[in-house]
C-alpha cells in the first residue's frame, strides 16, 4: 500500500493534484490533505475524482 496526498492547486477554478506521499514536488503541509492509503495509484486517483472536480495526477510522481 502506498499513501497519497491531495494538493489544492487552485480554488477557483477548482484544481487538485494527487501526489504520492514521497513526491519531491509536494509542497509543505499548507494546501494539502491526506487522501489515504491505496494499493495502487489508480485507486487513489479514482477516489479523488469521486470526491472533487478538477483532479489530475501529479506528473512528477504519478504517471497516468
Ligand atoms: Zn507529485
Amino acid at each position: 500500500m502506498a499513501e497519497y496526498i491531495l494538493e489544492t492547486v487552485s480554488v477557483e477554478p477548482a484544481q487538485y493534484k494527487v501526489h504520492n506521499l514521497n513526491c519531491g514536488a509536494l509542497p509543505a503541509t499548507e494546501g494539502t490533505r491526506y487522501l489515504g492509503s491505496y494499493g495502487n495509484q489508480k485507486a487513489a486517483i479514482d477516489k479523488a475524482v469521486n470526491l472533487l472536480n478538477g483532479v489530475e495526477p501529479c506528473p512528477d510522481c504519478l504517471s497516468s
